[in-house]
């Protein structure tokens, strides 16, 4: 699946998580990140703190991402301009959930330059993906994730790492789910197309437990990089 050589091992190594929601973009983002030492950033996880602390943004994307549409590219734009600006994003950083359109692809190429990312789109069938929203549980506190099934807490409906109760979120219900899968085909599938002839795009399979989607991704991006 894909293919394509490994960036400069001297660059700064920037990876964008392409795929729908639930193939497991967050899960491998945090595993690499902690792995390589990279910065994750996740525009979700991002938003839900920003509504969280009721700050403007916040409030102009919760009645968006409670019925799974997209928040505003500009909003988006301005949000990962200021993040990815900042010190800790010098030697590399993992964009989990951004962009999720063309509009935000092209930003980004005006950011931070059209070359340097290496482009991993996660696939995953619907069927599964679907089991993966409805299981999946996170901590309102420390944002982590879990599956019931999958991968559950230690302790029952607990965090394990704040011990903070975990929740469905409100997105991940049934309802919800089949908006933010249409709003994924017909705005960030596309994005496949923008950056597929491109030699650091890599096509990876999913569905398969997460050691070995990561070690794919690890292989995929060299043991230098
Ligand atoms: P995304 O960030 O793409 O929406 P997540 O990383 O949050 O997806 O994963 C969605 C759900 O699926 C979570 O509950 C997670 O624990 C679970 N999950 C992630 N990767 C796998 C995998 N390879 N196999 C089984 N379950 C997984
Ligand atoms: P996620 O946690 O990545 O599943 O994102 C949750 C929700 O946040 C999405 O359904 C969108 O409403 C919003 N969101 C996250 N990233 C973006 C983005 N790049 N562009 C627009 N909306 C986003």
């Amino acid at each position: 699946m894909g293919g394509g050589s490994a960036p400069d091992a001297a660059a700064p190594t920037r990876i964008i998580f392409l795929g729908p929601p639930g193939a497991g973009k967050g899960t491998q983002a945090g595993r690499l990140a902690a792995e390589r030492e990279l910065v994750r950033i996740s525009t979700g996880d991002m938003l839900r703190q920003a509504i969280a602390a009721g700050t403007a943004l916040g409030r102009k994307a919760a009645p968006l991402m409670e019925r799974g549409q997209l928040v505003p590219d500009e909003l988006l734009v301005a949000m990962i301009r200021e993040r990815i600006a900042r010190q800790d994003c010098a030697n590399g950083y993992i964009l989990d959930g951004f962009p999720r359109t063309l509009p935000q692809a092209r930003s980004l190429e005006t950011m931070a330059g059209a070359d340097g990312f290496t482009v991993f789109d996660i696939e995953v069938p619907r069927d599964v993906l679907l089991r993966r929203l409805s299981g999946r549980r996170w901590c309102p506190r420390c944002q982590a994730t879990y599956h019931v099934e999958t991968s559950p807490p230690t302790r029952p409906g607990l965090c394990d790492w704040c011990s903070t109760a975990l929740v469905q979120r409100e997105d991940d219900k049934e309802a919800v789910v089949k908006r933010r899968l249409a709003e994924y085909d017909e705005r960030t599938r596309p994005l496949i197309e923008h950056y597929r002839a491109r030699s650091t795009f890599h096509r990876v399979d999913g569905n398969r437990p997460v050691e070995a989607v990561l070690l794919d991704l690890q292989e995929r991006l060299g043991a230098a990089s």
